[in-house]
């Protein structure tokens, strides 16, 4: 029988790799500022960092959706499939070799 249970780590590295990707662009935003950089440039520059961060945002996710590993037997596994996952579903892996169906305790991005 399957059972469902909670990965943890999952969701705090996501939260963690989110503010990781986030300071460094707001840091130079901060030393630019301080350094007297004119409004209208420091405001350019952080619209084109905040891209950046949502394109390496995108990828990463992308990224870590692919390469998901059993938090029990460290089988990889394969992001859930597209076809089963709507806006507001939670994320969730199945081990087929533990089974164990990991919930992530993310859910589909999507208009709620
Ligand atoms: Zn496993």
């Amino acid at each position: 029988m399957r059972v469902l249970k909670k990965d943890l780590r999952y969701k705090r590295r996501f939260i963690v790799r989110s503010v990781a990707l986030a300071l460094p662009p707001l840091l130079a935003l901060v030393v630019m500022w301080r350094n007297g950089g004119d409004a209208e440039r420091v405001a350019w520059v952080a619209g084109g960092f905040f891209l950046l961060w949502m394109l390496a945002w995108v990828v990463l996710d992308v990224w870590m959706l692919r390469r998901y590993r059993c938090p029990a037997c460290g089988l990889r596994i394969p992001a859930p499939d597209a076809v089963h996952r709507a806006a507001g579903q939670p994320i969730r892996y199945t081990c087929e070799r533990c089974q164990i169906e990991w919930d992530t305790g993310l859910r589909e991005a999507g208009d709620d």
